[in-house]
Order: structure tokens, then sequence, then C-alpha cells
């Protein structure tokens, strides 16, 4: 298996080497469940769920580990304006994601952990790291010390984007913080949200901390590949890997994978902005295999993607072409398209994935590749070849998570939407 990936961490492209003879342990960060999911969720899960077909195609077990952050200051706030309790709300969306991630052929994570079931976790590890002088308090807050931290290398853009960040909750920059780049570990709670009691008072562990905390519950650090959105580098992977450091003297993955944003226009699309197409809205007009060809052929996975409904229209005409040559060649037949050409095809495509996640050009490999094959005498697959070709087709559906010997989902409302 060739993999060569960009990791964000050391900023440049490297050979992925697996680890020999144990899986593939993948950390990606899950969704703060307060909104209905929308376009950008799908492409940023799309893309690990992309990375982990490629894996296991390849051969590799994988465990892979995607939290569900359950308490946090925009689910507060919502559950306020819906006069909810807090957990209500973060019950529902949790729900409404995870039923459209299985609509989407995103393959469950072996772990889904909440972040609010770790709390006495992420309490005993900020005392640890208090004794160790490597935390301190600030009113009702605690703080990581990020120069007090040994060793390690950390994102380049850390420090200086420190210097231009805004007051975030969640973030490195409560006013009471002596340094930009410490982060807090625990803060005062907010109204309508949860509390805990602590040596700190009663509140709420800061967001990085509850990452850090299931990472090494379930996979230990270093993780093998830890991934999210671009805008989760600073300040949540950057405090995350200071965490990692603090604790265990090492760095919290051995690579970074970060996607791109779904923006509308110039702006990214994010619940907080209210620019967003909800996941629902576009799986009306986009069956899930024809929004999986448009989101992974419209952008390279680290540029940013402009959502155009036209050109998602385009796309999935472009897949349901593709389609209608490819799924007959599952069936027996008396014609002279050889079974090897569809595992020659799936070759080329898991090569072309493993060129630093190039699904765009992997799809359209396979438009070629479909095109050459309807092109070969006469339509069907050689007689007695149709069981070589269905394993090829199934190994295809399996990599890129379209079901290629059908049937496929259309678009439209699907089974009805739990929660909202
Ligand atoms: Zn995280």
């Amino acid at each position: 298996m060739v993999l060569r990936l960009f990791d964000t961490l050391k900023e440049r492209t490297q050979a992925f080497s697996p680890p020999p003879d144990a899986p593939v342990r993948i950390y990606v960060c899950g969704p703060t469940v307060y909104a209905p999911s929308h376009v950008g969720h799908a492409r940023n899960y799309l893309l690990f769920d992309g990375l982990r077909r490629f894996l296991e195609s390849s051969g590799h077990r994988v465990r892979l580990v995607e939290n569900i952050t359950d308490f946090e200051e925009k689910i507060s706030r919502r559950a306020r304006e819906l006069g909810l309790p807090w957990r209500v709300l973060a019950r529902r969306e949790e729900r409404d994601f995870l039923h459209l991630m299985d609509r989407i052929r995103v393959r469950p994570s072996e772990h889904q952990p909440r972040s609010s079931d770790f709390v006495p976790e992420m309490v005993r590890l900020i005392r640890w790291l208090e004794r160790r002088q490597m935390a301190y308090r600030r009113g009702g807050s605690v703080y990581l010390r990020a120069r007090a931290v040994d060793g390690g290398e950390n994102f380049p853009a850390a420090e200086l984007l420190s210097d231009h960040s805004v007051p975030d909750a969640a973030g490195s920059d409560l006013p009471e913080a002596d340094d930009p780049l410490d982060f807090a570990l625990w803060k005062p709670p907010e109204p309508g949200g949860p509390v805990w009691s602590s040596p700190w008072g009663r509140g709420v562990p800061g967001w990085h901390i509850e990452c850090f905390v299931m990472a090494q519950r379930y996979l230990r650090t270093p993780v093998d590949l830890h991934g999210g959105g671009l805008d989760l580098i600073f300040p949540h992977h950057y405090a995350e890997n200071l965490l990692s450091y603090a604790v265990t003297g090492r760095v919290f993955s051995r690579r970074f994978v970060h996607g791109g944003f779904v923006t509308m226009g110039e702006v990214k699309m994010s619940k907080s902005l209210g620019n967003l197409v909800p996941l629902s809205q576009a799986l009306e007009e986009l069956s899930p295999e024809g929004l999986r060809w448009y989101l992974w052929t419209a952008a390279p996975y680290r540029e940013k993607l402009e959502y155009d409904p036209r050109r998602a229209q385009q796309a999935q005409r472009r897949f349901e072409e593709v389609r209608q040559r490819i799924t007959p060649l599952g069936r027996a037949g008396d014609g002279d398209v050889p079974a090897r050409s569809l595992e020659r095809l799936l070759g080329k495509v898991r090569a072309r994935i493993g060129s630093e996640l190039d699904f765009g050009g992997a799809l359209e490999g396979l438009t070629e590749g479909a095109e050459e094959l309807a092109g070969t005498g006469r339509p069907g697959i050689r007689r007695g070849e149709a069981p070589r070709a269905r394993r090829a087709l199934l190994g295809l559906s399996e990599l890129t998570g379209i079901p290629w010997l059908g049937p496929t989902r259309a678009a439209g409302k699907g089974r009805a939407s739990r929660g909202s």
C-alpha cells in the first residue's frame, strides 16, 4: 500500500506507513451537537470515511474513534433559546447527525464517546497538571501554561494565530490567561448548561482536554492519524498536542489531516453564521452517492469548496452515467469485457486515492475507465467471469462508499429523520 499524505504539523507531504501488525488508530474530532448538520459536515466526515475505506481496502485494520461534543457554550445557548434542557437538545442533534451520516454511508466509528461521560477523568488530569505547575488558576478557571510544557513540536501557525485570536470561550484566550497561548482546562459554567463540581468550584472542562482524554482512553497517543476541519488546527489541535506533550512527552498524532471548508460565496458555511445548506436539504436534491461524487470531485480535499447547486446536479448526472456503465458488468453476460479490466480499474482508483487522497482524480479515472469499457466490443462481461467481476465491483464499492452492484439510494426524504 502506498499512501502519500500532507501532514499539517510538518507542513509537507510524506509517505504514511501503517504500523506493522497493528490496526491504524485514527481519532477524528466529532461534531458539537446543537443544530442540524450541514453540507460542510458531510464533506468533513466523507473525507475521513474515504481515508478509512482506502486503508481497509488496502488490507489494514482501522480503529476509528470519533467523539460527540455534547456540552459547549453553543449548545447551552441554543438550549436556552429553545427552552430545552441542554442534554435533550444534544441527544436530539446527535441522533440527527448519526442518522444523516448513515444515510450518506459514512461508516460508524468503533467508539462514539460523549464528552460529558469523561468529566471525572478530565478533573483528575487537570489536578495532575496543577501539581506539576503546568496549570494555574485564575478566578473560577484553570489554564494550561503553554510555555511550561517541555519540548515537542507544534503547528507553525500557532504562535502567529495566537496574536490574532479573538475571545472564544472554547479557545485559548479568556481574559484572565497569562499568555495568549495558554488555554482553559476548566471554566465557570454557562447559564442553562451542565455543571460539575471540582476542586476549583462548580464548572465545566474546556473543550481541548475532552478530546485528549477520550483519545487516551480509547486509542492512546500518539495515534496514527488525527483529523478534523482546517479551523481545528488552532486552537484545538494545537492545544491537544500540547496536552499530549505535557502528559506523555510525545506528539498527539503521527500525522494530522485537515480538510477544507465548504463556503457559500467566500464565506465558510457555519451554523453560527447561518449561511448553511442543511444536509437534509441537499439530500432532497441529490442522492447520497451524487452528493459524495460532488463533494469529492468539486475541489481537492484541502481546498475550500464553494457550494454550487448547479454543479452538484451535474455531478449527480455524471455519477448516474458512470453507474449505468459499471453496474451491468456485475451481471452474468456474454460480452467482451474481461473481468480483469475491472480489477485493473479498482487498482487505478485505489492508487489515485493513495496519492494525497485525490478522490476527485480517482472518480475521474473511474469515469474514463467506464467509458473505455463501454467501448469494448460487445457489451457485458465475458461468459463465466461474472463472479470475478462482482468481486472487483464489491471491492470498488467498499473503497468508494458507492454501491456499484446497486441498488443506490434515491434523493428525497429517505427514512424519516429522527429527532428534529
Ligand atoms: Zn477534538
